[in-house]
């Protein structure tokens, strides 16, 4: 087996001699070489992509981590679901799991892995309500990855959407029930894909796994260069056919009923349908070219032909008491149109997870149990710089600024004040504190969001390229933020619309082409009213807002940057109240090769998910702490003094004597309340003679 052979490196960058850049690398790569691709900070899990099926995942392998310490077995994700799960289980206390890193490093498949770890060492009485349970949370992954993942230039299967999942657990440790929130699906895929890219799966799978006599009800042909939704990018076949499959035998497992199932693909197919429908001009008049595809999509959507092509052409308009009919012009009716398929994909994932949220809610309960505890899994884009990049890796690198700061707040504060709190001496270690960042983007009045909202809200004639200039205006003073008004010289900004936010990866030029439209999201009202009036009555509940007046003005809708930022504020405050565990993901090279090490940019992810100043504080500090009550209890029965109980003192000389003896004295620092263990072998020598007394 893969783990016997041996080890080569350090398995925590801790022991390293030095803490430079060189020998982290070294490490890194010695092992990437050797097939190991874990190793520990502390207790954070740095993972390599092997890019080739690794051999360690095995029912065997998960009993070697069963139950045990991080410290006792070589690193692997296993030791670290197993410690969360530990937490809960012993202290009933909720714990995270998170992982990060770039498109492409692996973070997907890691949440698989510890998803089926947990699966695996629970429910050992097999109860069915567990056992049913545990099949939702993993089958939810194949019919999530089919809707919300794509084959983009980074990764074949790409996730295109965040993903946290709340796993929770009864008083026993078993899965009684879980929830899972999505965050900002890229649903501009839908209808527009980069050279070499595609659209989400689930159109391919439908497409290439439905028979005959399905697509021929959906008026469907097999082949997707037909449909211009479809055909803008990669004409790759991966999988589907098996997997279309497969997504609907998890529908089953997850209870969704023959009718919703259907509509689902129906929904699908009507998208399709969509994005072939054109517009002309014809002297004043707008007509839809392409008849066909309107009956088609009508017939799908459950709406008269009559309704849709009226909703595609025309727009009501209310003021003032009045309602008015205004026809669209082409380019207006090709965004609305654009608008609609895009709408209509990201409410029907959310109402997917929404179904499957049901399936899986603790015994029919919106509420957590009393004595339950949960663990969460967060899988959530990487930081991304593309070629061009626009208001959704805006958002995307805001989130893991986000993320960095809970990271900077868990893990190098934290640590710090635990040594000062304990009175343990102890040296500074600078870092950098992305605070500032964070600031320019979400400042209430005076951050980026609150400045496009503003564009976005005001009435006056104010487009992407004024937007910029109030940009300019209110943050000329933030080092992070820069742009052709105020670096007139900088060559990196080689359009008059770029801007540059330093971010703590690195720098990122944004194009502001854009980001007024995407920010409002606009999607006309009568689209709205449209689906909510669908035959089709899954449909309609996607659309609850369609019921409302025509004539009662509407409040404006909260725009996407807002949307997002409050989610992501809600994703941090709920991750801020559990344990943490951290995953930092890492890409080897960007031509999926399980051989290639590409050193610089390897190096570049080091240094901007921080791993070296995670190390210096880790190894300035100390690799182990524990309270003196509970050091005892568990070491007490190495030593002749203090077993079966230490009487000549407190817990903490207790502690002191057993650790002189043994001769690890010079190793360790007695805080007020713990003890401080520095190296890992120290603590891995503990164990050992326990298990020979035991
Ligand atoms: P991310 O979610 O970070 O974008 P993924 O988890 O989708 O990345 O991984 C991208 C690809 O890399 C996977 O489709 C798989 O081929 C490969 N991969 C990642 N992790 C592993 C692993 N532990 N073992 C084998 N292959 C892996
Ligand atoms: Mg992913």
């Amino acid at each position: 087996m893969a783990l016997q052979h041996r080890e080569v490196g350090v398995r925590d960058f801790v022991l390293l001699d030095q803490i430079t850049m060189d020998k982290f690398m070294d490490n890194l790569k010695i092992r990437f070489q050797n097939g190991h691709i874990y190793t520990y900070i502390g207790e954070v899990c740095v993972s390599m992509n092997p890019y080739r099926q690794m051999n360690i995942y095995g029912p065997d392998v998960i009993n070697i981590y069963k139950g045990r310490e991080l410290f006792e077995n070589p690193p692997h994700l296993y030791a670290v679901a197993d410690a969360a799960y530990r937490i809960l289980k012993q202290r009933h206390q909720d714990t995270c799991i998170l992982i990060s890193g770039e498109s492409g490093a692996g973070k997907t498949e890691a949440s698989k892995i510890i998803m089926k770890y947990i699966a695996a060492v629970t429910n050992i009485h097999g109860q069915n309500e567990i056992e049913r349970v545990k099949n939702v949370i993993l089958q939810s992954n194949s019919i999530l990855e089919t809707f919300g993942n794509a084959k983009t230039n980074r990764n074949d299967n790409s996730s295109r959407f965040g993903k946290y999942m709340d796993i929770e657990f009864d008083h026993k440790g078993d899965p009684v029930g879980g929830i899972i929130t999505n965050y900002l699906l890229e649903k501009s895929r839908v209808v527009q894909q980069q050279p070499g890219e595609r659209n989400f799966h689930s159109f391919y799978q439908l497409l290439r796994g439905a028979s005959d006599s399905e697509l021929q009800q959906y008026n469907l042909s097999k082949d997707p260069s037909r449909y211009h939704y479809m055909n803008q990018g990669s004409m790759d076949i991966l999988s589907e056919k098996v997997d279309y499959k497969s997504t609907n035998n998890a529908f089953k497992i997850l209870g969704f009923s023959t009718e919703e199932v259907q509509t689902i693909w129906q929904i699908l197919a009507a998208i399709l349908h969509l994005g072939n429908i054109e517009f002309q001009s014809i002297e004043d008049d707008l007509v839809i070219s392409n008849q066909l595809h309107l009956q088609f999509a009508s017939k799908l959507l459950q709406v008269t032909e009559n309704e849709l092509s009226n909703s595609l052409t025309t727009r009501i308009i209310a003021a003032g008491g009045n309602v008015m009919q205004k026809e669209h012009d082409a380019t207006q009716a090709e965004y609305g149109k654009d608008a609609l398929a895009k709408a209509i994909y990201d409410r029907l994932f959310s109402w997917i997870i929404s179904r499957i949220n049901r399936a899986i809610l603790f015994r029919g309960s919106k509420t957590q149990a009393r004595f339950n505890s949960v663990i969460g899994v967060l899988d959530i884009y990487g930081f991304e710089i593309f070629d061009n990049n626009s208001f959704e890796q805006f958002c995307i690198n805001y989130c893991n600024e986000k993320l960095q700061q809970l990271f900077i707040e868990l893990v190098l504060k934290q640590e710090q004040e635990e040594y000062q709190r304990e009175g343990i001496e102890w040296t500074n270690i600078e870092y950098f504190n992305n605070e500032i960042i964070c600031e320019l983007i979400e400042q209430p009045h005076k951050g980026m969001i609150a400045i496009m909202d503003e564009a976005c809200l005001s009435v006056g004639k104010i487009n992407d390229e004024t937007l910029l200039g109030a940009m300019d205006k209110n943050l000329s003073t933030n080092p992070h933020f820069s742009s052709r008004q105020l670096k007139p010289m900088d060559k990196e900004l080689k359009h008059r619309e770029d801007f540059r936010i330093t971010h703590y990866a690195g720098d990122v030029i944004y194009n502001i082409n854009g980001f007024i439209e995407k920010n409002k999201d606009t999607l006309y009202q009568d689209f709205k009213r449209l689906l909510h009036h669908s035959k089709n009555v899954n449909l309609s509940g996607m659309w609850p807002e369609g019921a409302q007046d025509i004539k009662k003005t509407t409040k404006r809708p909260l725009t996407a940057g807002t949307l997002f930022q409050r989610s992501i504020i809600d994703l941090v405050k709920t991750l801020l109240k559990k344990e943490p565990f951290y995953v930092r993901c890492i890409k080897p090279n960007d031509i999926k090769s399980p051989t290639v090490f590409d050193d610089e940019r390897v190096q570049h992810q080091v240094r901007y998910l921080g791993l070296l100043e995670n190390v210096r504080v880790r190894r300035a500090g100390f690799v182990h702490r524990q309270r003196y009550d509970k050091f005892l209890l568990r070491y007490k029965m190495i030593s002749q003094y203090t077993w079966p109980n230490f009487r000549a003192g407190t817990d903490r000389d207790g502690v002191r004597v057993l650790l002189e003896e043994k001769g690890f004295g010079s190793d360790v620092k007695y805080g007020h309340t713990k003890v401080f263990i520095r190296s890992p072998k120290t603590l891995f020598a503990l164990e050992q003679q326990r298990n020979e007394m035991i």
